[in-house]
């Protein structure tokens, strides 16, 4: 039996785990896998104070903070369901039930891919998912964006100031996104949209992305792009299949939680990048890992007098 019980272990989860811990109470953390995207990224140049990281090292360093802390770390576990009896229940796909007084959800997202060949192969060696992230690695140098949405466009205009040229790539025969931000693109000099554009390869010299293929749908034709970047910007997916009618979640299949962490089921918590925060950045799931486990302790002492 748990007081807070952090489901995942990524940025947001770890965080929630500190907080938790530091507070005297039994905390615990179950998660598929310690570190979650961040173990996925090389170069990290924004975590405030740190000037150049690397996710793998940051991950290491989260989870010696974690340990030395009084926190039971249960890995390679997957939840598959949440009930609200007496106690908080979390059901693992192994069948095995861990119970909780409070619940902490940081189960992340995972970026929607483009399944092409050189897609996996040259991931983090060009091929990126995060502007915010990654667009000062590609100063004066020409990208692509994938995808005509919001969040391609936003990530067009955001790296047109940074980049040499942006090539948008959008696999319809219309963008998706708010005419005011088409309208901006298509007003910045260095963007140039393509539409009916299918994406079909990312090539590159053994070492990095050097360009890539794409076909004209509507005349079948197959060209081919020199470039340093690929943004792929075709959906961020919440991991939070496991939740559906649960608790209540956005359109995008988000967590919806208020300023305090809060999610609609009492006791239940939620932070980083499941939930529907506004963007999506280690910084950012570590703060609300810090909001969710305060809350948390808040609900604990308020429950416990019942
Ligand atoms: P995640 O990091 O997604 O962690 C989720 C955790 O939950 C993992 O432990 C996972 O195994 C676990 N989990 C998932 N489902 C279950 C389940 N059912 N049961 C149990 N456990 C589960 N942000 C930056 O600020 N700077 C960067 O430079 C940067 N670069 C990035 C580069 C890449 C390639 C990617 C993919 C992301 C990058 N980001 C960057 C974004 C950043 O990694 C995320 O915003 C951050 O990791 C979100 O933290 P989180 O804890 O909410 O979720």
């Amino acid at each position: 039996l748990y007081d807070v019980l952090v489901v995942g272990g990524g940025p947001a989860g770890a965080s929630a785990a500190i907080y938790a811990a530091r507070k005297g109470i039994r905390t615990g953390i179950v998660a598929e896998r310690f570190g979650g995207q961040v173990l996925d990224t090389m170069a990290i140049e924004n975590f405030i104070s740190v000037q150049a990281t690397e996710g793998p090292k940051l991950v290491a360093n989260l989870e010696q903070h974690v340990l030395n802390y009084d926190v039971e770390l249960v890995q390679n576990q997957r939840a598959a369901q949440i009930k609200r009896n007496e106690l908080i229940e979390i059901e693992l796909e192994s069948g095995a039930v861990l119970k909780s007084r409070s619940v902490i959800l940081s189960t992340g997202a995972r970026w929607r891919e483009m399944n092409v060949p050189g897609e996996q192969a040259y991931k983090g060696r060009g091929v990126a998912y995060c502007p915010h992230c990654d667009g000062p690695l590609f100063k004066g140098k020409s990208v692509a964006v994938i995808g005509g949405g919001n969040s391609g466009i936003e990530a067009a205009i955001d790296l047109a100031g940074i980049v040499e040229h942006v090539t948008v790539l959008e696999f319809a025969d219309s963008l998706r996104a708010d005419e005011v931000l088409q309208r901006k693109a298509r007003s910045l000099p260095n963007v140039k949209i393509i539409m009916n554009a299918m994406t079909t390869e990312v090539i590159g010299d053994g070492e990095r992305v050097t360009g890539l293929e794409y076909q004209d749908r509507s005349s079948g034709d197959q060209h081919t792009l020199a470039l340093a970047g690929v943004f792929v910007q075709i959906g961020l997916i919440p991991n939070t299949e496991w939740l559906e009618g649960s608790m209540e979640l956005s359109q995008q299949g988000e967590v919806v939680i208020n300023e305090r962490g809060e999610t609609s089921l009492p006791g239940v918590f939620a932070a980083g990048d499941m939930t529907t925060v506004p963007y999506k950045q280690i910084i950012i799931a570590m703060g609300a890992g810090s909001t969710a486990a305060l809350s948390a302790f808040d609900y604990l002492i308020r429950e416990s007098v019942e």
